[in-house]
C-alpha cells in the first residue's frame, strides 16, 4: 500500500518563501539567494515527506507565485505584455502575477481568482483566439533533476488540460477556449514525453472541475483528453477534488487511465461507486485525510471504513491526503503556546503525511502493538473534544424557534421608525467601517503585543486615534460616522480572540495569493461570547459627537468561512452558534445607545457550494445565520450589512432574504452593473452601491461619482439610495483617503439638487 502525496505547502513553516520573495521584490537580495532559499525548501518537504513513507514525491507544488502560472509559462502562455526579451524566467512570473519585478517593465499584472472553493488565488491565465503552446519555461523538468538527485522517485502534479482551459480567460475577442484543446493536448503530449525521458513513472493530472456540473462539451474534453494523454508510457493518476464525482462517473470509469485520485472526505459515499467500476489494473488513491482543514483525523474510523477495499485491492490502494495540502499549515510541532488539550486535536500538513502512515499500520496490521495504541489515541481525542461541549450554548441553539430570526415587523414598517429617528439627508453618506491602519496604529499594537506598552496605554493612544478619526468625519461632513476601528489587526481575528470556542496558532499560516498568507482562526469548541467585544469603542465614539456612528461587526457567515472550522457538527450549527454571539453584541450595542450596527458579509458568496444543485441548502443556513445575528433589535435600530467581491444575480433573492436594512456593496469598478441584479429583482431595501474604488490609489473625482451615482439613481428609486465607499479604508493613507471622501460629499451635495 503506498501513500501518496498530492502536494506539499510551499510557503515554509515559518514562512521563509514569503520573507525572501518580498526581499527579493525589493531588490535586498539577489535571485540567486531566492532561488536557494526556495531549494532548500523544496529540500526538506520531500524529506518530510519521504521520512512518512511517501515513495513518489510531488514536483509541481512548489511554485514562485502560484502553480497554475507556472503551467501557464511551461505552455508557453504568457501574455505579450509580461513578455521580455530573454525568454520566459522567474521575474516573467512575478510580472505576471504582481505587475512588476526586478527586471522588465511593469506592465498590469494578470488577473486573480479563487482557485474553486478554496481561499487560494490563482493566476488568471489569459488566451487569444490565435493561441500557441510550446514547451517555454523549464522550472518543472528541474525540479524532477533536483528531487532524482536527491535520490528520490518525482511525480510530476500537473493541472490537467480541461481544467486549465476551464480555469482560463479568453482575451481579445470572446471564443470558446475548447477550440484551443488539440494544439493544448500536443503540448501537454511533449510535455509526458519529456518527464518520462527522464525516468519519471508515474504523472499526476489534476482535473477539479470534475467536481462541477460540467456541461457536456467539457465532459467530451475530459474524454478526449485522457485517451490522448494515456497513449505514452507515462502512467496517468487522474485526480479530482474539493467534491464528489459520482455524478461524472460513467464519463470517468471508462477513462483509460492508470491511476484515479477521489476526495473522500468531501464525498465518501463515492468510494464504493468507483471501486465497482475500477479496472482490473487500475490503481485507487483514496483521500480520507482533509487537506484542508487542520483536526486530527478519527483514523480507527477511517480505516474501518476502508478495510474491505484495502482487502481487495491490496497494491492498488493508495493512501492520500483529499487535495493538496497548501490549504493546510505546515507543522504543529512548531506550536508552543496551544493548550494541550487542542494541541492534541490538530494535524497539520507534515503531522497529516504521518497520519498516513498511520493508516497504513492500522490497515495492514490490525493486531500490532502500534495499531492499538493508534486506536487508543483516536478515542481519548473523540472524548476530550465531547467533554468539552458547552452546555448552555447547546441548549440555547436547541431552543431557538422562527420567531427569533425575525425583527419585529417588516421593512417598510421600520424605515419609517428609522427615518423618524435618524433624519438622516437624501443620499446619506458613510463609509464601510476602517480608517486607515498607519504605521504608528500597527506600531503601536506590536509594542502592546510585546508588553512594551501596557493595555491601558495602548487603548488610550487607541482612543486618541479614534477621536482623530471622528473628528476628521465630521469635518468632511460625513452623515453616518464609524469609529474607524484602530483597535483591529483583522476583521475575523479581532471576535476570534474575543469568543469562547475559538482558539489561535502561532505560526498556522495558509498562503491566500502569491507570498500572502492568512492565520485563519480555530473554531474547536461551542462558541459563545464571554463579554462584549466592540461596545465600549463604539460608546467612547458615539461620546464625542451627536451624529449616529456606526457600530462594527464581522457576521457569522463570514467568520465561519475565513476560520478552520471543527467538523464534528454541521457548518449550519457552527453559523448559529456564531450568530447567537453575534445578536448578544448587537443587542448590547443596541443598549449602550449605538442606533446603527453594520454586521459585515463580504464572505458570503464564497460559501456557495461547487454544486449549484447544493447552493439552495446553503443560501438558506447562511440567510438564517444572518438574520439571527440582527434581529434581536427593535425596529427603530438600523441593520447594515456590507459585501464586496460579490456578483449578485443567482443570489439576490437570498440578499433580500437577509432584509438588512442597508446593504453596502461594491460597484464601483463594474460601474454600477452589479446593481442590476437589485434592479430587476426590485430589492425594497436601502442599498448603498459603492463608488470610490478602494483597492486603488487613485481619487475618485466629483464628476465620476456623480456620474456613478446617477447611474444608481436610474436602477434603484434615490430615496433607496446611500453614498459610500466600496469597502473599508484600512489599506489605504489619509492623504489618499481625505480628498477621495472631500469628493464624495462634495458629489453628493450636488447629487441632492439634481437627482
Ligand atoms: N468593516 C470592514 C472594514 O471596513 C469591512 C471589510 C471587508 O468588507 N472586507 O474594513
Ligand atoms: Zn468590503
Amino acid at each position: 500500500m503506498q501513500l501518496n502525496s498530492l502536494g506539499f505547502p510551499r510557503i515554509g513553516r515559518f514562512r521563509e518563501l514569503k520573507f525572501a520573495l518580498e526581499k527579493y521584490w525589493r531588490g535586498e537580495i539577489e535571485q540567486s539567494q531566492l532561488t536557494d532559499i526556495s531549494r532548500d525548501l523544496r529540500k526538506s518537504h520531500w524529506q518530510w515527506q519521504a521520512d512518512a513513507g511517501v515513495k513518489l514525491l510531488p514536483v509541481g507544488d512548489f511554485a514562485f507565485y502560484d502553480q497554475v502560472l507556472t503551467l501557464s509559462a511551461t505552455l508557453g502562455a504568457i501574455p505579450e505584455r509580461h513578455r521580455g526579451d530573454a525568454g520566459i524566467d522567474i521575474d516573467t512570473l512575478f510580472r505576471v502575477g504582481r505587475g512588476r519585478a526586478p527586471t522588465g517593465n511593469d506592465a498590469p499584472a494578470a488577473e486573480m481568482t479563487k482557485f474553486f472553493n478554496t481561499n487560494y488565488h490563482y493566476i488568471v491565465p489569459e488566451l487569444t483566439a490565435d493561441q500557441t503552446f510550446e514547451i517555454g519555461y523549464d522550472q518543472l523538468f528541474e525540479e524532477v533533476s533536483e528531487v532524482q538527485a536527491l535520490g528520490y522517485q518525482a511525480k510530476p502534479v500537473i493541472l490537467g488540460p480541461v481544467s486549465f482551459l476551464y480555469l482560463s480567460k479568453s482575451v481579445g475577442s470572446d471564443f470558446d477556449r475548447l477550440s484551443l484543446l488539440p494544439q493544448l493536448l500536443e503540448t501537454y503530449q511533449k510535455i509526458l514525453t519529456r518527464f518520462n525521458s527522464q525516468g519519471v513513472e508515474w504523472i499526476q493530472l489534476d482535473e477539479p472541475v470534475l467536481a462541477l456540473e460540467l456541461e457536456s462539451d467539457w465532459q467530451a474534453a475530459i474524454s478526449q483528453t485522457y485517451t490522448a494523454l494515456t497513449e505514452g508510457d507515462l502512467k496517468v493518476l487522474l485526480a479530482s477534488y474539493y467534491g464528489s464525482i459520482a455524478h461524472q462517473h460513467s464519463l470517468v470509469s471508462k477513462l483509460p487511465v492508470a491511476g484515479l485520485h477521489l476526495d473522500l472526505v468531501t464525498a465518501p459515499q463515492q468510494l464504493s461507486t468507483f471501486v465497482a467500476t475500477l479496472g482490473q489494473e487500475q490503481v485507487l488513491s483514496a483521500g480520507v485525510i482533509n487537506g484542508r482543514n487542520v483536526w486530527a483525523a478519527d483514523l480507527d474510523n477511517i480505516a474501518a471504513q476502508l478495510s474491505s477495499v484495502a482487502r481487495d485491492l491490496k497494491q492498488r490502494l493508495w493512501l492520500a491526503p483529499s487535495c493538496s495540502l497548501l490549504h493546510s499549515p505546515v507543522d504543529l510541532e512548531v506550536e508552543t503556546a496551544l493548550s494541550p488539550v487542542l494541541k492534541q486535536q490538530l494535524s497539520f500538513a507534515k503531522q497529516k503525511l504521518t497520519e498516513l502512515s498511520k493508516l497504513k499500520i492500522l490497515l495492514n496490521d490490525a493486531d500490532s502493538v502500534e495499531a492499538k495504541a493508534i486506536v487508543v489515541e483516536c478515542r481519548s481525542r473523540r472524548s476530550a473534544r465531547a467533554e468539552a461541549a458547552n452546555q448552555q450554548v447547546i441548549a440555547r441553539v436547541t431552543a431557538l424557534t422562527e420567531q427569533d430570526y425575525e425583527r419585529d415587523d417588516l421593512f417598510a414598517v421600520r424605515q419609517a421608525a428609522q427615518r423618524q429617528k435618524f433624519r438622516l439627508p437624501l443620499l446619506p453618506t458613510t463609509t464601510i467601517g476602517s480608517f486607515p491602519q498607519t504605521l504608528a496604529i500597527r506600531g503601536l499594537r506590536s509594542r502592546w503585543r510585546k508588553g512594551e506598552i501596557s493595555l491601558e496605554q495602548y487603548n488610550d493612544q487607541l482612543r486618541q486615534v479614534t477621536r482623530d478619526t471622528v473628528e476628521r468625519q465630521l469635518k468632511l461632513g460625513i452623515d453616518v460616522l464609524v469609529h474607524g476601528e484602530a483597535e483591529r489587526n483583522d476583521m475575523v481575528e479581532y471576535f476570534g480572540e474575543q469568543l469562547d470556542g475559538v482558539g489561535f496558532t502561532q505560526f498556522g499560516w495558509v498562503q491566500s495569493y502569491g507570498s500572502r498568507c492568512v492565520k485563519p482562526p480555530l473554531i474547536y469548541g461551542d462558541v459563545s461570547r464571554p463579554a462584549a467585544m466592540t461596545v465600549q469603542w463604539a460608546e467612547f465614539a458615539q461620546s464625542l459627537t451627536d451624529k449616529p456612528v456606526k457600530g462594527m461587526l464581522t457576521g457569522p457567515v463570514t467568520i465561519l468561512h475565513w476560520s478552520f472550522a471543527r467538523e464534528d457538527i454541521s457548518r449550519e450549527q457552527i453559523a448559529t452558534q456564531i450568530g447567537l454571539a453575534i445578536r448578544d453584541e448587537v443587542v448590547e450595542l443596541q443598549n449602550a445607545g449605538i442606533g446603527i450596527i453594520q454586521i459585515d458579509e463580504p464572505a458570503f458568496r464564497e460559501g456557495l457550494p461547487l454544486k449549484k444543485s447544493d447552493w439552495q441548502h446553503y443560501l438558506n443556513w447562511a440567510v438564517n445565520a444572518f438574520k439571527l445575528s440582527a434581529a434581536g433589535v427593535t425596529n427603530e435600530t438600523q441593520i447594515h450589512t456590507h459585501m464586496c467581491y460579490s456578483e449578485f444575480n443567482e443570489t439576490i433573492a437570498a440578499i433580500a432574504a437577509m432584509d438588512a436594512d442597508v446593504i453596502t456593496i461594491e460597484t464601483s469598478r463594474s460601474r454600477m452593473e452589479l446593481l442590476n441584479a437589485f434592479e430587476d429583482f426590485n430589492y425594497p431595501n436601502e442599498i448603498g452601491p459603492g463608488v470610490y474604488d478602494i483597492h486603488s490609489p487613485n481619487t475618485p473625482t466629483v464628476d465620476e461619482i456623480v456620474s456613478l451615482m446617477q447611474k444608481a439613481a436610474q436602477k434603484v428609486p434615490v430615496e433607496q439610495l446611500w453614498v459610500n465607499p466600496d469597502c473599508g479604508l484600512k489599506t489605504r493613507t489619509w492623504d489618499e483617503v481625505e480628498p477621495a471622501l472631500v469628493n464624495l460629499v462634495a458629489a453628493t451635495k450636488i447629487l441632492r439638487r439634481t437627482l
